[in-house]
């Protein structure tokens, strides 16, 4: 059966999610399909009331529950359960999803969300294997370094891809024992209540996942300055973690994990293989149209092979076909807003101003929605506005080297150290950039995550504090007590 379907026909979950109970609501932020622009409905804002009922309520089903002191095996079970369930729903899921956001529902089934049940299940696996550990004391003593959670975590995502943020957050929080408050970002919130909805009906304690819908300033301030919001976990933009930093920091002092914004580079050696690397660097800013917080937006490329490597890509860039995000033969999306779309075209004015020259693209697409041409820009420094923006759209710069030395300058962001790519046939220099480079990650001869979730992920300088995915974003939802006992 094709994925295709009739966006006016979904049903969708408009309301927040507490206590395991839809609470209806009305009114709140306009709401517009960005395949076509169409307004659909509202998102309701959580005051600083119902975040009170959602953190009350995760308090209570821990309690209730036990869910933190529980058999181990018993939180991997029902986390198993709800991955499990996921993937029966994914279809339902899928359409929930496409139908908000900007994720083709093509790519969802087998992608976005089948990632996330494998994602839960890996988190739920560490619920039994992590522990505490003996400490090395003298003999009259037992030293022991006990491992727990903190109780209720606050999670915050972005819009770009939604049910794979909201598992980010929620599996490892739920593995290691805390209850959830969750407020996804309001361009896109109805496909984390469908899942916190899916975890109740796979038998995980209500008011285990709290989902409340709402903006930043209002919802999103009220819930990271909660006193009983033990830790903050967020996923957004640099500007965003910072005014959380800030507020964290009058309401009271907790710890946070913030993966932020990114400005990745690509560099490329003339020892590559340049048909891969034209892939990989065309899919890396054209996949959700380069709305990717880990996107490889600058180009650095040898100078022998810039040119060959350039038709390359500008031939793979064109190739993605745009269309609505319910047909399940779109491939490349729309921009999420049309606020979003003109800051991207801002941004390559001013690129093109200060002396780029835009090589293909440039504007937005004669289609329905808004959509956004491949962009590839030439002839920028680092003071250019394409280099120095998070553009969060599908632009490309491309700047040339001669040396190693010349491309390591290139790749260093002033602001951002998310990820890196790096494509050589030499190992040598192979494990020398690999050292050098400004990035939480760095992709070699490729430019992608795996299925493989032990590796985490996280930014260097103002691209975050802290690692998701991998054993670390599990450890990051316990807490550790040092406890000495004289013998
Ligand atoms: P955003 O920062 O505007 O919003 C993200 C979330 O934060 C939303 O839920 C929003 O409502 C909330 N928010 C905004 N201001 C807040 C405040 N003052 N207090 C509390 N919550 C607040 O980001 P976005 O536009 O939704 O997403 C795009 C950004 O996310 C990009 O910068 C991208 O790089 C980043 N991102 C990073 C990663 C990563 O792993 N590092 C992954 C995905 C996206």
């Amino acid at each position: 059966m094709s994925l295709s379907f009739d966006p006016d026909t979904i049903p969708l979950p408009v309301g927040h999610f507490i206590g395991g109970e839809l609470i209806p609501a009305e009114g709140g932020i306009e709401m517009r399909r960005p395949s076509d622009g169409k307004s659909y409905t509202d998102c309701p804002v959580a005051g600083p009331d119902l975040i009170e009922r959602a953190v009350d309520s995760a308090k209570a089903a821990l309690k209730a529950s036990n869910w933190g002191g529980v058999r181990p095996r018993e939180r991997t079970r029902a986390l198993q359960a709800w991955a499990d369930l996921i993937e029966a729903e994914a279809e339902t899921l899928a359409r929930i999803e496409a139908l908000s956001s900007t994720r083709p529902v093509g790519q969802l089934v087998a992608g976005d969300i089948a990632i996330t049940a494998e994602q839960i299940r890996f988190f739920a696996e560490f619920a039994d294997k992590e522990g505490s550990e003996l400490a090395p004391t003298d003999d009259t003593s037992l030293g022991m370094i006990m491992s727990e959670p903190y109780g209720v975590v606050g999670a915050i995502t972005p819009w770009n891809f939604p049910v794979s943020m909201a598992g980010w957050k929620l599996g490892p929080a739920l593995a290691a024992g805390n209850a959830v408050v969750l407020k996804p970002s309001e361009m896109t919130p109805f496909s984390a209540i469908y899942l916190a909805q899916l975890a109740v009906r796979a038998g995980l304690p209500a008011g285990l996942i709290n989902v409340v819908l709402g903006d930043g300033p209002t919802s999103g301030t009220a819930l990271t300055g909660h006193p009983e919001i033990a830790k903050v976990s967020f996923t957004g933009s640099t500007r965003a973690g910072s005014a959380i930093m800030e507020n964290v920091a009058r309401t009271g002092v907790k710890p946070m994990t913030l993966e932020l914004g990114g400005k990745s580079p690509q560099l490329v050696f003339a020892d590559a293989d340049l048909d891969r690397a034209a892939s990989a660097i065309a899919g890396s800013v054209t996949f959700n149209a380069g709305q990717a917080c880990v996107a490889g937006t600058r180009l650095i490329v040898e100078k022998s092979v810039a040119d060959r490597l350039t038709v390359a890509i500008l031939e793979k860039m064109k190739a993605a076909r745009p269309g609505p995000t319910w047909d399940a033969t779109t491939q490349y999306s729309p921009i999420i807003s049309e606020r979003q779309r003109a800051r991207i075209d801002s941004i390559v004015r001013a690129a093109v101003a200060a002396g780029g020259e835009c090589l293909t693209g440039g504007n937005s697409m004669d289609h329905a929605g808004y959509f956004y041409e491949p962009t590839l820009i030439a002839d920028v420094d680092q003071a250019n506005p394409a280099i120095v923006e998070e553009i969060f759209g599908p632009v490309l710069t491309i700047q040339t080297f001669e040396t190693e030395e010349e491309a390591l300058a290139l790749s260093s962001h002033p602001t951002y150290g998310l990820a890196s790519g790096l494509f050589t046939s030499d190992l040598s220099r192979t494990i020398r950039f690999a050292r050098k480079l400004e990035a939480g990650t760095v992709w070699v001869n490729r430019y992608s995550r795996s299925r493989d979730h032990i590796l985490p992920t996280g930014g260097y300088k103002r691209s975050g504090i802290g690692k998701d995915l991998g054993r670390e974003a599990y450890l990051a939802n316990r807490r550790t007590k040092s406890v000495l006992i004289s013998l």
